[in-house]
This record gives structure tokens, C-alpha cells and sequence, in this order.
């Protein structure tokens, strides 16, 4: 098969570490083969981007991955004309190259991008399969591997800040939330090198907290927080001062809250 240098940057080597949580790989197979645009829910940190690579991986497909943020235009994913010494000079954004390459795009946080952003991903995910360089008076018509694939974060949204159901009408839909206890203790020692016992403490942290969402927390502490505090944990910081740093600091500002989750890290430890 013929890989230009282009795609071989976007192209992932070696297999990600992905532990399946449910039926999630099969039905992101079928999906893919259905060539059905994919939107993965659910709060931050619950494994939405690694499972993503893993696929593609699986696929053998490259990834293209945006972060959206809300000053993304729609110029950011498509493309401009840029200044150079020869004048002007096309370059397309992202989504553009990945639909010409077959890549799969994945545009994390979709909802925190500009409104005319979203509108611009429409005709890719009918049947059309298009994008429209507008700018560049090109219509340009998806490779047939190219999929598009969104995360999306239901915890947060406002309804200010929420898909419009155009939108979200135009995918295939997998909820992710955090692995079961036994599985997030597996992914937590794998990935920060602490021992079961030590990643069961910070599971247990983490559970707590998360039964505190919607009672002065907006979201749990997530498998990546846990990750982070076992890491300090390995590179010889104590458990307290890692959870302070690693979990309890970043989730919350509230002093109340604060303390609340202080308490439950020292029933730990
Ligand atoms: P999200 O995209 O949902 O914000 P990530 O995919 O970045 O979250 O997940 C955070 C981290 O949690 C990952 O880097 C990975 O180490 C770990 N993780 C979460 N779920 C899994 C899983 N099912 N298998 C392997 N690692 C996982």
C-alpha cells in the first residue's frame, strides 16, 4: 500500500494501551465499516482520546486530532490562503487534509467551537461525503476511508454551549463514563506504575468524589487525575501531598469542598 510521508506522520505505530470497558471496539468496527460519523460522550478524563487512537491503530488508519477551543473558526479546520513570498498560497486545515488522506478526524470538544465551526463538518457526514473549500472554490469529496469522529461532554454542557440537534442527528453515539472499579485499578497502576493496592486507594478517592458531583462538584475526579497522582506517587511524593496537588487542588476552588475531599484522601491515607 502506498503511505506518503503526509499520512505516514499521522499513521500510529505502536498499539495504544486500551482496556475495553464494554462492547465499545466492535461497535466503533461496525461503525467505521458503515463509515457512520461517531460521536464519543462523556466526562473528561474517561478514556474518550485514547480509545480513539486505539482504533485507529486497529483500523490502521491515521488520526487527526483537533482540540476545539472557542476561538476556532471554521478557517482553522478548513483552511486558508496564506501570505508568502510567491503571494498566496492554499493550506488546508486539518479536517481538510484528513478528508483528502481517508484519516479519521477527531475534533475533541466539538461544542466549544463556533457555531459556523459545526456547520462546516454538515455536508461530511451524509451521504454527500463533501467539504466545501468556499475560500478556495473547491468542493472536495471525502477519500472513502476518511471518517469524522467527535467527543462530546454532556456534564457541561449549558444551553447556551450544547450541539444543535442538526447536528448531533448526523452521528452514531457512544456514552463512556469511568471504567468499572476493578478495570480502573488495572489502568491506573499500568499507566502510572503504582502497585493495585496504591491505585486502589486512589480509585476509592475517586469514587467518593464522584458522588459529589452535583452537590458542589460540576464533575468526579477522573481516571486521568488518578493517573497523574499516581505518577508523583511513583516519583517518591508522599500519597497526601500527591492527592493535594494531583486531585483535590485542580477539581475544586471552594474551601468547603476543599476540605471535604482533604478528609476523604486522609481516610486513605
Ligand atoms: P478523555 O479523552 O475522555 O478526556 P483520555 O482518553 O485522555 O480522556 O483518558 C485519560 C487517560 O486515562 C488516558 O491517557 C489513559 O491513560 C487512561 N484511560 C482511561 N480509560 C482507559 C481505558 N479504558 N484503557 C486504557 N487507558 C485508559
Amino acid at each position: 500500500m502506498f503511505v506518503s510521508i503526509d499520512q505516514e506522520q499521522y499513521q500510529i505505530i505502536e498499539e495504544p494501551y486500551y482496556k475495553e470497558v464494554h462492547d465499545e471496539i466492535s461497535l466503533f468496527e461496525a461503525a467505521y465499516a458503515a463509515r457512520l460519523p461517531m460521536m464519543v460522550k462523556g466526562p473528561t478524563g474517561c478514556g474518550k482520546s485514547r480509545f480513539i487512537e486505539y482504533m485507529a491503530w486497529r483500523l490502521q488508519r491515521p488520526l487527526i486530532s483537533v482540540a476545539c477551543n472557542e476561538d476556532m473558526t471554521a478557517s482553522d479546520l478548513v483552511g486558508r490562503f496564506l501570505l508568502d513570498k510567491d503571494g498566496t498560497k492554499w493550506q488546508d486545515g486539518p479536517l481538510t487534509t484528513a478528508a483528502r488522506m481517508g484519516a479519521i478526524c477527531y475534533l475533541d470538544e466539538v461544542v466549544e467551537a463556533r457555531q459556523d465551526t459545526t456547520v462546516v463538518i454538515h455536508p461530511l457526514t451524509d451521504h454527500r461525503r463533501t467539504l466545501p473549500l468556499d475560500k478556495k472554490g473547491e468542493l472536495l469529496h471525502a477519500h472513502p476511508d476518511f471518517l469524522l469522529v467527535i467527543s462530546y461532554n454532556p456534564g457541561y454542557q449549558s444551553s447556551m454551549k450544547d450541539l444543535k440537534q442538526s447536528t448531533k442527528q448526523r452521528f452514531g453515539a457512544l456514552d463512556f463514563s469511568y471504567p468499572d472499579r476493578d478495570l480502573e485499578i488495572e489502568i491506573v497502576a499500568h499507566e502510572s506504575g503504582v502497585s493495585t493496592e496504591m491505585a486502589g486507594k486512589l480509585v476509592s478517592i475517586a469514587e467518593r468524589s464522584r458522588n459529589l458531583k452535583g452537590h458542589g462538584l460540576d464533575e468526579g475526579l477522573s481516571t486521568r487525575m488518578l493517573i497523574y497522582a499516581g505518577s508523583l506517587i511513583e516519583k517518591g511524593i508522599e500519597p497526601l501531598a500527591a492527592c493535594s496537588v494531583a486531585l483535590v487542588r485542580p477539581i475544586t476552588d471552594d474551601p468547603d469542598m476543599r476540605d471535604a475531599l482533604d478528609a476523604a484522601v486522609t481516610t486513605f491515607f
